[in-house]
């Protein structure tokens, strides 16, 4: 992964809690850090005696080629307070190019996206791209604990306005409302269930509206979800016993099936990738999901999981670089989406 310096050239304060940050793109790196909306950067930021990588994702419209990202503070947390406190215009950070699959693909179907807090990031991004750029319907449900913490209210109540009939943007407060339940996300979808589905927001309120939206009936394909998972998320404790002595697996990489020989004690994406097979991957700390894959037989433990539902892994993901092999053959599906 390439990190390269890039100046922060304005900062907003959207609520008391979140920032946004906007960096200036060199000529020479226009190329490299174009974007799709509901993509993320991957920000390298000096702490302590180290550096911690966060991902955020652009928070801007691809449309305008600004580049934007949105941090709000986490309790306790390192970079969200770092940037929110730290950072001023002028400042350089090593950033990575935009990367992430939370993006509208089909552009044929009316996008429903549910946001909770910080989730609104990249949702905002496909908001503001799909309504310029198509004739389809866009409906938000976004939730925050109370007014004040909604970020972006005003550039959501600009494009309710501006485009009135094809955007419904509806704002639930849980001070006022409660929290979000299953009743909450069956009355605001009634029976509108042939749509493109995007989830992003704290794992609670994702896993609630992934399984409302199962069980109304929703097909798996249509629901896409972007989970913020931090790094502090300690990994596994492995306490089975990994097959070491495996001599290789398969992997269905561009439509090509590779036997690719295992490295001991090293991940499937790791041993991939000493054999010059690079399946996409990014992060390579169970943060990002770039690397998710379906296995399609043999059994693998991950060190890490929080990223993947319970309906991924019994849908049969995994993610290459958390796996270790607990036998002998097994297979994957890289072109799977
Ligand atoms: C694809 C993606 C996109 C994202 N987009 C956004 C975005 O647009 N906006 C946004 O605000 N966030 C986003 N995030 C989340 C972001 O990357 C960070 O995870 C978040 O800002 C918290 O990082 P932090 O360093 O502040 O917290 P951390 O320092 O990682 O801490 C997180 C939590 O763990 C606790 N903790 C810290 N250190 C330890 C420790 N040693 N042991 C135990 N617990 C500890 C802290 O108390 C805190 O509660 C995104 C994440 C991903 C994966």
């Amino acid at each position: 992964m390439n990190f390269y310096p890039l100046v922060v050239s304005d900062i907003i304060e959207e609520t008391s809690l979140a920032k946004s940050f906007t960096f200036e793109i060199e000529e020479k790196y226009q190329r490299l850090f174009q974007f799709q909306a509901g993509q993320f950067l991957s920000l390298r930021l000096p702490w302590e005696d180290s550096y911690l990588d966060r991902c955020y994702s652009l928070s801007s419209s691809p449309d305008k080629n600004r580049h934007t990202i949105t941090v709000k503070r986490v309790k306790d947390g390192r970079a969200s307070n770092l940037l929110n406190d730290s950072i001023n215009v002028g400042d350089i950070i090593d950033i990575a190019p935009p990367s992430g699959r939370f993006v509208p693909t089909s552009h044929h179907r009316p996008l429903t996206l549910f946001a909770a807090g910080s989730g609104i990031t990249p949702i905002i991004s496909i908001i503001k791209h799909t309504l310029a750029n198509t004739e389809l319907a866009v409906t938000l449900f976004y939730a925050n604990s109370n007014q004040q913490q909604i970020i972006f209210e005003q550039p959501l109540e600009e494009l309710s306005q501006r485009y009135p009939e094809r955007f419904n943007c509806h704002h639930h407060l849980s001070n006022e409302e409660g929290r979000v339940n299953e009743n909450t996300i069956n009355q605001f979808i009634e029976s509108q269930l042939e749509q493109d589905f995007f989830i992003c927001g704290p794992t609670p309120f994702m896993d609630l509206t992934e399984n409302a939206l199962q069980k109304l009936g929703v097909a798996d394909q249509n629901i896409a979800l972007e989970r913020f998972i931090s790094d502090a998320e300690p990994a596994a404790n492995i306490d089975v016993e990994v097959a070491n002595d495996i001599a290789s697996f398969d992997a269905l990489l561009d439509g090509e099936n590779h036997t690719v020989p295992y490295l001991a004690g090293q991940t499937l994406l790791e041993s991939m990738l000493a054999h010059d097979l690079k399946p996409a991957y990014f992060c390579q700390k169970a943060r990002c999901g770039m690397c998710t894959v379906i296995k399609t037989a043999g059994d693998v433990v991950m060190r890490s999981s929080e990223i993947l539902s319970d309906n991924d892994k019994e849908k049969g993901k995994i993610l290459l670089c958390q796996s270790l092999p607990l036998g002998n053959d097994i297979a994957v599906n890289c072109d799977a989406d």
